[in-house]
C-alpha cells in the first residue's frame, strides 16, 4: 500500500481524535463499541459509536464490505430523521478506511432495558408516556418509508428528563416505492 493510500485513513481518525477525547465504554455490539467522549474545545459530553472495519482473521472481506455499506446506510437514515424529538441525534461523523465514528448526544440514563430490569413494574402513567412516544416515532418513521427493524428496549435510550430516544438504525431501511420487505 502506498503512503497516499494510507493517508485518508489517518485523516478521518485524526480529525475525530483532534476534536474528541474518548472515555469509558457505555455499550457494545457485534462490530461496534460505544464510548462516552468529550469535545476537547467545549467540554461537552457525547457518546461515540466506533465501528471497526479493520481487516482481520475474524471478518471476511465480504463481511467488512457489508458492515461498511450498512454503516453508510445507518448514517444516511440518521441524517434524514434528525430533529424528531424521540430519536437520537447524530451530531458528527467521521469515516476512515478502518473506522467510523458516529457522535451522538449522550444519554446519561442509559437503556430502557436496564431501567425496566431495575424497576420491574412501571406505573400506568409512565408506561403510557413511553408507549405513546414510541408509537409516534414508529408512525413518523413509517410515514417516511423508513422501517427500523430492531425495535427493542436495548435500542431505546432515556434522556435526563426520562424521555425516550430511539437509537441504533443499523438494520433500518428506507423502502423505495413498490419495494417490499422480506422478513428474516
Ligand atoms: P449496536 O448496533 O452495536 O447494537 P447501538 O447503537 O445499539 O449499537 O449501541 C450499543 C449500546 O451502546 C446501546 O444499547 C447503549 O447501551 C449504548 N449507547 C448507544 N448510544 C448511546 C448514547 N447516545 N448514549 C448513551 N449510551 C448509548
Ligand atoms: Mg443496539
Amino acid at each position: 500500500m502506498t503512503k497516499e493510500e494510507e493517508i485518508p485513513d489517518w485523516v478521518g481518525a485524526k480529525e475525530f481524535y483532534d476534536k474528541y477525547e474518548p472515555k469509558e465504554i457505555l455499550g457494545r455490539g457485534v462490530s461496534s463499541v460505544v464510548r462516552r467522549c468529550v469535545n476537547k474545545h467545549t467540554d461537552q459530553e457525547y457518546a461515540v459509536k466506533i465501528i471497526d472495519i479493520t481487516p482481520s482473521d475474524k471478518m471476511t472481506p465480504q463481511e467488512i464490505k457489508e458492515i461498511r455499506e450498512a454503516t453508510v446506510k445507518e448514517i444516511d437514515i440518521l441524517k434524514k430523521v434528525y430533529g424528531q424529538e424521540n430519536i437520537i441525534q447524530l451530531k458528527d461523523c467521521y469515516e476512515s478506511k478502518v473506522f467510523f465514528f458516529l457522535v451522538f448526544d449522550l444519554m446519561r440514563k442509559g437503556e430502557l432495558f436496564d431501567y425496566l430490569t431495575e424497576k420491574v413494574t412501571l406505573t400506568e402513567k409512565e408506561t403510557r408516556k413511553i408507549m405513546r412516544a414510541l408509537l409516534e416515532v414508529v408512525q413518523f418513521l413509517h410515514g417516511q418509508n423508513i422501517v427500523h427493524r430492531d425495535l427493542k428496549p436495548e435500542n431505546i435510550l432515556l434522556d435526563d428528563n426520562m424521555n425516550i430516544k430511539l437509537t441504533d438504525f443499523g438494520f433500518a431501511v428506507q423502502i423505495q416505492p413498490g419495494q417490499t420487505l422480506k422478513g428474516e
